[in-house]
């Protein structure tokens, strides 16, 4: 199955960016666990040139690895924005047809919708891939992964960020890991209904030392000063992860208490649901009344990964208050779905 639609043409020659980030697509494990390494240069040239054998496609490419290759777990929220960086220096001096960024599974989904912000507009796809089994090692998917990535782009896939892994191509602001036992590690969690004239951002001055944002899933049992040393910590703004339509335990009013002190302090407040179907409404129970009225956002249908990327893009960018707020809740690049908020049940008045 692919989840994007390509063109039906191929093109028989492609150039194309390669850069290698680290992940388990060139980990080697020295008996210590499986750890990133550098100098894949000649490993990637012969895959390619076999990609080229058997798939009919003349590919010149440029290869480039960030200066540490990482763990994606040590991915922080500096590495998408060096990465973006790379890309469109890359596409300045050679324009590519397209950039295949190789990168650690575990974050690829937050570091690929980060992309898809920091990159918007670019006229090339961007399509990350990696790997559940090292290069080399037997049953490795890195050389069939790589192999997507590049039919991708020969299929001219429409310009964006993408994940390419295991049998499809999901829109990174869509996807999410979903199993490291399987060679399909991703599934595009959410219906993908990019605007078709994608909405024009404000002029902004990004921030030099933008306060970071971060992500917090609500649990039965979770206390209050948990959720406020969070917000504390991440005063750019946070995502809340909450159940169902956008609920959380209220203890008693101290959890909306937090929320409100934070919102008043300049921190946004982004709820979306940990659900894979439907949307958040903050209208429809009391503790998302009481958020929405301590001045929290609805987040609409956004996956946690896409949520955290966009609020991290637009704090950086300089947007605060009903500015972000606006364009927290515009869809973008897709991140969004145009739906309206659905009732599986009509709203009762008691
Ligand atoms: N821990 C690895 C990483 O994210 C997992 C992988 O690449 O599959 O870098």
């Amino acid at each position: 199955m692919t989840s994007i639609a390509t063109v039906p043409h191929r093109l028989s020659q492609i150039s194309v960016d390669i850069l290698y980030t680290g992940g388990t697509f060139g980990m080697v494990d020295h008996g210590d666990g499986l750890r990133p390494r550098r100098g894949l240069g000649s490993e990637i040239a012969n895959t390619i040139a076999r990609f080229e054998r058997e798939n009919g496609i003349a590919v010149r490419f440029d290869y480039t690895e960030l200066e540490q290759v990482i763990d994606s777990a040590d991915a922080g929220p500096d590495t998408a924005r060096r990465i973006a960086a790379q890309v469109r220096s890359g596409i300045a001096e050679r324009q590519p047809d397209g950039i295949v960024v190789v990168h650690g599974t575990d974050t690829m989904a937050y570091v690929g919708a980060r992309l898809a912000f920091e990159l918007h507009g670019i006229e090339v796809p961007v399509v990350l891939t990696g790997a559940q089994i090292p290069l080399g090692f037997p049953g490795s998917d890195a050389r069939s992964n790589l192999t997507l990535a590049l039919n991708s782009i020969a299929a001219q896939a429409v310009p964006g960020t993408f994940i390419a892994f295991g049998e499809s191509l999901h829109p990174s602001v869509r996807a999410s890991k979903r199993a490291c036992d399987d060679y399909d590690g991703f599934a595009t969690v959410r219906e993908y209904t990019p605007p078709t004239a994608p909405p024009r951002l404000p002029e902004t001055r990004p921030r030099i030392d933008s306060p970071s944002v971060g992500l917090f899933t609500v649990f039965p049992g979770m206390h209050p000063d948990l959720l406020d040393t969070a917000l504390r910590h991440y005063q750019g703004g946070l995502v809340l992860e909450c159940y169902g339509s956008g609920t959380l335990p209220l203890h008693g009013s101290a959890t909306v208490e937090v929320i409100r002190a934070a919102t008043a302090r300049g921190t946004p407040v982004v709820v979306i649901t940990h659900c894979d179907s439907g949307t958040v409404d903050l209208d429809r129970y009391q503790p998302g009344r009481a958020m929405r009225d301590a001045g929290a956002i609805g987040g609409g249908d956004m996956t946690r990964e896409a949520a955290l990327a966009k609020l991290g893009y637009l704090v950086d960018i300089g947007l605060s208050g009903s500015e972000l707020r606006r364009w927290m809740t515009t869809n973008l690049l897709g991140e969004l779905s145009n739906h309206p908020v659905t009732q599986p049940f009509p709203h009762t008045s008691n």
